[in-house]
């Protein structure tokens, strides 16, 4: 699933892309991803797009201060066309094209998502504050601002063309803000992470990265957290995110998914060698989830129960 570096990739890649274009033709493949009736595609033809933002881990395309919003949920994807295919879309067909942009010089980008559980959500709207996803998104994981008060993470530099990060907090309001965040919380830290109305950006990829960083146990309960503890937690989900931010930057659509696995320590790694300790890396699985640790890194070496294997020990 694409997270806040993944959706702030996408959002300045299209941003660079779309920028002086007029929309020509927004074709609806799959009507169920569309979850606004105020806003019709159509009513988009014909006019410029202002811009790309991220929210969370939410992308808005803003065209003329109309707003399409997108959810790429698990397995959504933009894939970016030169030339878009003439193809005809064929509605409720097998395409995994859900909604395709075309732009006045041809060019223009689909809204693609594999697999049978459609998940990818689309609002189109000309008024942010009535879509409820963007509504209850908590702070945003690398400003520590609610998402439709934060500036852009990225800037550039018009006289280099060089792209950069803007780490707009300090040190002391990151550890304030993770302080207050975890206070009294009796949930898994991994859980609180991943919560977008606490804290909006981050799902269960980075939540790994995040928590090996810090080396704290994915089971490790909020409220129980030391200040030592909440210091690694704060300084590692700005740090792993700007560094992930800055390298998905740059990075054209088709290359942000590999990036990501790329920059991964023990995500998705399961049975690798830790690149800090060389321990193996170990795994939790849930019904349709799983986690990955370093136990020599994170849980001063116990192993963590997973619930598949531990079915059978009981
Ligand atoms: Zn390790």
């Amino acid at each position: 699933m694409p997270e806040l570096p993944e959706v702030e990739g996408l959002a300045v890649s299209l941003g660079e892309r779309l920028a002086d274009r007029v929309v020509a033709d927004v074709a609806l493949a799959s009507f169920s991803a569309l979850k606004t009736v105020d806003v019709l595609p159509q009513s988009l033809h014909g006019r410029p797009v202002d811009g790309v933002r991220r929210y969370g881990k939410l992308l808005d395309v803003v065209v003329d201060g109309t707003h399409v919003v997108v959810h790429l949920m698990r397995a959504g994807w933009v894939q970016w066309h030169e030339q878009v295919p003439r193809t005809r879309l064929r509605p409720g067909g097998k395409s995994p094209v859900a909604l395709r942009v075309t732009l006045d010089d041809g060019s223009g980008f689909d809204l693609t998502e594999a697999g049978t559980r459609k998940g990818l959500s689309v609002w189109m709207t000309d008024d942010l504050t009535t879509v409820e996803q963007l509504t209850s998104l908590g702070p945003d994981a690398v400003s520590l601002r609610p998402p439709l008060e934060s500036p852009p993470l990225v800037a550039v530099d018009t006289a280099t063309g060089e792209v950069g990060v803007t780490a707009s907090t300090t040190a002391e309001e990151r550890h304030l803000f993770w302080a207050g965040v975890l206070a009294d919380r009796r949930t898994q830290v991994k859980r609180v992470l991943r919560d977008q109305s606490v804290v909006s950006g981050i799902g269960n990829g980075w939540s790994d990265e995040v928590l090996h960083t810090a080396r704290l146990s994915p089971f490790a309960l909020g409220a129980s957290l030391g200040a030592d503890e909440v210091g690694r937690l704060a300084e590692a989900v700005h740090g792993v995110l700007v560094a992930a931010t800055e390298r998905a930057v740059g990075s054209a659509p088709e290359e942000l998914k590999d990036g990501k696995r790329g920059g991964m320590a023990v995500h998705g790694r399961t049975g690798e060698a830790c690149p800090v300790c060389g321990d193996v890396v170990r795994e939790v699985t849930y019904a349709d989830s799983s986690l990955q640790y370093c136990a020599t890194c994170q849980t001063g070496g116990q192993v963590l129960a997973d619930r598949s294997t531990s079915r059978f020990v009981k």
